[in-house]
């Protein structure tokens, strides 16, 4: 297509293999596999582990490996060398954030005992904080998304914001810099999980004032399924705020073998255990997949390209919106999208998850999430991602093409499409 080859970052899709036939728009889920991921596994399993054994601690540099890949995802969202680690999963990572910003909070404020957080995000998200706010006699409250800053205006019980920065469910798009500083307008905290922002749209983490962030590795920054994911704390937080899962990784001198615990001097100490060696050698070739774009634009040409992609699948998915009752609930406004389309099936019943199955079938790859029934319910969501760094212009049309063919034909309704499968 005309667009793919006059588009500057179109190379970038090289640097991965990708399934012939097949348009991939999941990427959000699960990042596709890096050319340079086998050999790289190969040598730390082969040289590294084989031949070197213990020396590759040091000699491989293993043990720096949480602080260069975190150096690393740095440059993707607007945050320093030295302020992010890679460890962990996203769920783990943010425990370690909230109790540590409540730890902040407490000590000043003890009358704030609410964690504000919305309906819709990540269901891993609200589960640990409800935990967090178990464990301390506090209260987890959950809004609407329309209504979070009317809540933060009267926020004089609130100790932390909790937000996705991108919704996995809706697709919105929250304005960080805003949100934050109603949140501290408020007397709270902002901690937000980039999960579906690293890799995908620019984040300023230091201009924003942020006061803790968590993100996965295995979405938009390809580093392979359960890839360790990140931590970042504010430099103002860093070196004073106290996390509960103080493991020796995390100590300011682990092999000094202490019987005390004395905390690594900044975000270091949100380690916790030794680092998963194989699946953080697969992660830095993801993340190095995404700073390829640095010497093209870096993020904000990630970013023009993705509001592009998602752009062209909106209008050609509205053209036939009526015919195939399919409606987009993503954001319209570029500045509240990220970096997926949403749609949801009106018809009675609606037909989403066996629509996405029979998509799926002609090779079209996105994936479903159900709705809930809230008050005010949500709807069953189909969700399709658009990594910039491999998504072409020809696979939005050609995904839409093959909508127009499960929809006309209904091949939905057969039955081996609608049979649940355990991940969806
Ligand atoms: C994908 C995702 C997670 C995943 O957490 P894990 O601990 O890696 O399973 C958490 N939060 C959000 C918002 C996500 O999108």
């Amino acid at each position: 297509m005309e667009l793919d080859a006059r588009d500057p970052l179109a190379p970038l899709r090289e640097q991965f293999e990708l399934p012939e036939g097949i348009v991939y728009l999941d990427g959000n889920s699960l990042g596709v596999l890096p050319k340079a991921a086998p050999a790289r596994l190969a040598r730390v399993l082969r040289q590294e582990w084989g031949a070197q054994l213990i020396r590759s601690w040091n000699a491989a540099g293993w043990l720096d490996l949480p602080a260069r890949v975190g150096d690393k995802i740095a440059r993707l969202i607007g945050a320093g060398p030295g302020e992010v680690v890679a460890a962990d999963s996203t769920s783990v990572n943010l425990y370690k954030v909230l109790s540590a910003a409540a730890g902040l909070q407490r000590s000043d404020a003890p009358e704030r005992r609410v964690v504000v957080s919305e309906r819709t995000n990540f269901p891993t998200d609200l589960y640990v904080a409800a935990s967090l706010c178990r464990e301390r006699d506090w209260r987890l409250e959950l809004v609407e998304t329309a209504d979070l800053p009317a809540r933060l205006a009267r926020g004089d019980d609130v100790a932390i914001l909790l937000l996705t920065h991108v919704n996995y469910r809706t697709g919105w798009m929250h304005d960080l810099a805003g949100m934050t500083a109603a949140a501290h307008e408020c007397g709270a905290l902002a901690i937000w999980d980039l999960a579906h922002s690293a890799g995908a749209v620019p984040v300023d983490l230091r201009e924003t004032g942020a006061d803790f962030a968590v993100g996965c590795g295995y979405k938009y920054l390809n580093g392979g399924p359960g890839a360790p994911a990140f931590v970042w704390a504010a430099p103002r937080h860093a070196a004073h705020a106290r996390q509960p899962l103080s493991g020796w990784m995390g100590h300011a001198a682990p092999f000094r073998f202490a019987p005390e615990y004395e905390p690594a001097d900044g975000v270091a100490r949100f380690l916790c255990g030794t680092p998963p060696v194989l699946s953080m050698a697969a992660l830095e070739c993801g993340v190095d997949t995404v700073l390829a774009a640095e010497p093209l634009g870096g993020m904000k040409a990630l970013r023009a390209r993705s509001l592009r992609l998602t752009g062209a699948f909106t209008a050609l998915v509205d053209r036939h919106a009526a015919a195939w009752a399919l409606r987009v609930v993503s954001p319209r406004e570029p500045e509240r999208r990220g970096s997926q389309v949403c749609l949801v099936h009106d018809a009675p019943g609606g037909h989403g998850y066996a629509i996405v199955q029979a998509l799926i079938a002609r090779g079209v790859v996105g994936d479903f999430r159900a709705g809930e029934p809230g008050p005010p319910p949500c709807p069953d969501i189909l969700r399709f991602g658009f990594s910039p760094l491999y998504t072409r212009f020809v696979d939005v049309w050609d995904a839409v093409e093959r909508l127009a063919v499960v929809m006309a034909s209904r091949e939905y309704e057969r039955e081996r499409f609608r049979r649940r499968a355990a991940v969806t």
